[in-house]
């Protein structure tokens, strides 16, 4: 045996021939190495997800609901462990990191609440005269094996959101963790193997993409899970086949500042919102619209708190924002910024670059043309633009291909609700920013951000699906 971490295939720990070496973003530096699986490997997983599915079934309420509430317990006593090796991989501050495994292991356990509560219903059927006496009896009954994928920036907790509820609901699974953060994830599948459940039930594979795009096509299963960007997943869904698909895509996040708005409250959020994670989160602010009446004052405040924070290594005490994961994405953030720039943008602070590590950048007077005004940044980059009439800066929201969540400030009931009518977005967040999450809530986009909800009660239900028992009592 070699001392790289093997992968977690069928309830078994397999090397491979194809190697796998982490390397930290920012340094370069190596973390570990394990393996990429074969396709054999895969084919195996993908069988035994088949086969083990005959026993996760038949799992009662108590026995999935234990399975699970054992992962959450095993997360939070090797908390520690999992931030440091969470940290060093995604590039993510400690702090920060320590946030999500504590939500994972928060996440893990509302999963074995929900698991006790997937019910049915009584549906009269008696409308007509013909099917008097008659009714029906509803039950969710699991779907079968679920193919999960999921990206590098919130990685356990984003891969949780599909382990957890596919046990929940007595399905199995094979999930593809990004290969960036494989050592991390491969922790969390050794606290999943320790949690008793059938063998083959869940499969964690890093692998390529050319291996991974048979979770996919592949008929065996039911549900293809997937978070990541838009391009991606949309080209996923044309070619998923008669499976079901939940798309949980990017954003280009938007914030109203009206009028009545706290500008003491509200620029601390916003420095989080845009920044945290280098911006690398689907939810990240990248467009404020501010009302004119406090605009200026909105981008003095934010440009002053932004050149106020610390960039620097994860793992160094104080740092707000790490590396971003590669060069090349910071690169290509500097380029977005350039090129808006040359556009007539105005650049009010950052805009700059030390390898991987990228200057919290606010920029205003943004060209409607440009790259940044279109794609998603997915970097620590917030475009401020002042707006007059509140439909016109909800008409500038809308605007986007994208509409995965947005934020209001406002303590107006009138203004709550018309942005709750008319912003096309999964989810509207009053009172702060839209980089707000928390597990159990339904969580989802519209429009080029994705279709079907995540949240576990919310993934449950396209996890399992209904089963009706007609009944003619006599
Ligand atoms: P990505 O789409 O490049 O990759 C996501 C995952 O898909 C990775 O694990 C990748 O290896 C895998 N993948 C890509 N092609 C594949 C194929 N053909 N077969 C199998 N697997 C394949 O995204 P990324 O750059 O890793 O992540 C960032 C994106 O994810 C951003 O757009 C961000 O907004 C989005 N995101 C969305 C959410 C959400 O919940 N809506 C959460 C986090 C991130």
């Amino acid at each position: 045996m070699s001392d790289s971490q093997p992968i977690y295939v069928a309830g078994r720990w397999e090397e491979s021939p194809l190697e796998l070496i982490s390397i930290a973003p920012g340094t370069g530096e190596e973390i570990g190495r394990t393996f990429r699986a074969t396709a054999e490997q895969l084919e195996r997983a993908t069988a035994a997800a088949v086969t083990a599915f005959e026993s996760t079934r038949r799992l009662a309420s108590f026995e999935r609901s234990a399975a699970l509430r054992r992962i959450a317990e095993g997360i939070a006593r090797e908390r520690e462990e999992l931030g440091t090796s969470l940290a060093r991989e995604a590039g993510k501050p400690l702090a920060d990191a320590l946030v999500e495994v504590d939500r994972t292991s928060f996440l893990f356990r509302h999963a074995a609440e929900e698991a006790e509560r997937i019910r049915g219903e009584l549906v009269p059927l008696d409308l007509i005269a013909s099917s008097r006496g008659k009714f029906a009896i509803t039950r969710r009954v699991p779907l079968g094996p679920v193919a999960g994928i999921s990206p590098f920036n919130v990685p356990l907790s984003l891969a949780a959101h599909k382990l957890a509820p596919a046990i929940a609901s007595g399905d199995t699974i094979v999930l593809k963790p990004d290969s960036r953060v494989a050592l991390t994830l491969l922790h969390l599948a050794r606290l999943i193997d320790e949690a008793g459940l059938p063998e083959g039930a869940v499969s964690v594979l890093p692998m390529d993409i050319e291996v991974g795009d048979s979770l996919v096509t592949d008929p065996r299963f039911k549900l293809l899970s997937f978070t990541g960007s838009a391009r991606v997943g949309w080209d996923m869904r044309a070619r998923a086949g008669s499976k079901n698909v939940v798309l949980e895509l990017g954003g280009d996040g938007a914030v109203i500042v009206a009028a009545d708005a706290d500008l003491d409250l509200v620029v601390p959020r916003l420095l989080v919102g845009s920044f945290k994670y280098a911006g690398q989160i689907c939810i990240s602010v990248q467009r404020v619209f501010a009302h004119r009446s406090l605009a200026d004052e909105l981008q003095r405040r934010l440009v002053e708190g932004a050149e106020a924070l610390r960039v620097g290594p994860p793992l160094e005490q104080g740092v707000d924002l790490g590396p971003m994961i590669s060069d090349a994405a910071a690169a290509r953030t500097l380029e977005l910024v350039d090129e808006a720039v040359a556009a007539g943008a105005r650049l009010l602070t950052g805009g700059t670059r030390d390898g991987a590590y990228v200057r919290p950048t606010v920029l205003t007077g943004v060209p409607g043309g440009v790259r940044l005004a279109r794609e998603e940044a997915f970097a620590p980059v917030v475009v401020v633009e002042p707006f007059d009439e509140l439909s016109e800066a909800i008409a500038r929201v809308n605007a986007s291909d994208y509409g995965l969540q947005a934020g209001v400030f406002t303590s107006d009931l009138a203004t709550l609700w018309e942005a709750f009518d008319d912003l096309e977005v999964g989810g509207v967040v009053i009172g702060d920013v839209p980089t707000y999450r928390i597990d159990h809530m339904p969580y989802g986009g519209v429009k080029d951000s994705g279709m079907g909800r995540e949240g576990i009660r919310y993934a449950i239900e396209h996890m399992t699906e209904l089963r009706s028992l007609i009944i003619t009592p006599r």
